[in-house]
């Protein structure tokens, strides 16, 4: 296991972007939000992407410092087309857009197609968070078929996260965000790679038996090597049966079909598609009942009688408590993950000095 400074991990990253050809602001961009992934404890949307974002990069799946256009505009809402540019360039420029909208309106809604991996979707309910807005978000990723529907063995729908986000005023905001599938694809592949296991009812094999075995989603694997996720015989299911499957199918609709992205049938190229709406509280709740009936109500769910040995939480407080710790003690990194940087890093051309005093 190797630990790094959030600071010096970002600066990895971006020097790594910057090398494959981004420029360094985009560099950056992509080192803050992968890492900001990791401080929330969301490793399987953090540093572990690199190799496979240099790859789409290379292969011309995404495109760098790419300009979004502005396919559809009204005083409510936008069609933001990303054109294959980095998801981390895309996705906060459609949240700006969005927020802008918002202030001006009180409500927004804006559709984000064609986007790069646009990683953890909370980042995005954040930013609209430190806004003052509450935001709600319909994502998937066409081109990305992983999960299977209620009832089934094969893969029809992508992880598809939707994600709410609640500001609360002096407070980090409440931030419900997962994937539809029991886990997102990213915890596969960190499970794959040595990192922590994912539970034994994750995944379906083709004859319906529940498992927690990597190899269903990528077949057979070097350790070292790269994961192709669709060389496995099996699928992610989806979570929460038939209610669960039924908001992953809607976020397919939403997300990827409303955005035009295109929902996650065969023949697609990668691509996340997002439908966010923001709502402002200031114009909704002008007499500001919210704010403390938000302490009376999360005060209300923390003091439920806990099962023994487990603490209740509100949606958010995981991550806002992981990224407290991260900052202190620094980012743990299986060594297989930090290889896999390191090996990127040379294949760019980092100079191997600046390889050597990145883990310092
Ligand atoms: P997860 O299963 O860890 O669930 C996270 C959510 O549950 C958070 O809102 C968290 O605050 C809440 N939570 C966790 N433990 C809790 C507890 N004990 N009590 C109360 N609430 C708790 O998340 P996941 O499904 O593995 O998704 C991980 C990330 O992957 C998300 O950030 C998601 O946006 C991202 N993702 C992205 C894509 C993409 O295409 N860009 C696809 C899938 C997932």
């Amino acid at each position: 296991m190797v630990m790094l400074k959030a600071s010096a991990l970002e600066e990895f990253v971006r020097d790594i972007f910057v090398k494959a050809g981004c420029s360094p602001e985009e560099g950056a961009r992509v080192g803050k939000y992968l890492v900001a992934a990791n401080l929330t404890g969301h490793d399987s949307h953090g540093v572990v992407r690199v190799p496979r974002y240099v790859q789409m990069k290379n292969d011309g799946l995404i495109t760098a410092d790419q300009k979004v256009s502005i396919e559809v505009e009204t005083p409510v809402l936008a069609v933001v087309d990303a054109r294959y540019g980095f998801g981390q360039t895309a996705a906060p420029q459609a949240v700006q857009l969005g927020i802008d909208k918002c202030r001006k309106n009180g409500l927004s809604a804006i559709a984000l197609r064609n986007a790069g991996h646009i990683g953890r979707v909370g980042d995005w309910a954040e930013m609209a968070a430190e806004a003052d807005l509450v935001s709600v978000h319909f994502v998937n990723a066409a081109g990305s078929i992983l999960v299977a529907p209620f009832n089934a063995v094969e893969r029809r729908f992508s992880t598809a996260p939707y994600c709410v986000g609640v500001p609360r005023p002096g407070k980090p905001p409440l931030v419900l965000d997962f994937a539809t599938s029991v886990v997102a694809e990213g915890k596969v592949l960190v499970a794959s790679k040595g990192g922590k296991k994912v539970p034994d009812h994750a995944l379906i094999g083709p004859a319906g038996r529940m498992s927690g075995d990597p190899h269903l989603l990528y077949g057979d694997y070097d350790p070292r090597g790269g994961r192709d996720y669709k060389s496995g015989p099996g699928a992610i299911r989806a979570f929460g049966d038939h209610k669960g499957s039924g908001l992953a199918f809607m976020c397919e609709v939403l997300g990827g079909a409303l955005t035009g992205t295109g929902a996650a049938t065969p023949g697609r190229r990668f691509a996340n598609g997002m439908l966010s709406f923001y709502i402002d509280p200031g114009i909704v709740d002008p007499k500001n009942f919210l704010p403390e009936e938000l302490t009376r109500f999360v005060d209300w769910v923390k003091t439920a009688k806990p099962v023994p040995g487990e603490e209740v939480l509100v949606p958010g407080e995981p991550e806002a408590r992981m990224r407290a710790k991260r900052l202190a003690e620094g980012i743990p990194l299986p060594d297989e993950i930090w290889q896999s940087l390191v090996d990127t890093a040379r294949e760019v051309g980092l100079d191997e000095r600046r390889i050597q005093s990145a883990a310092m």
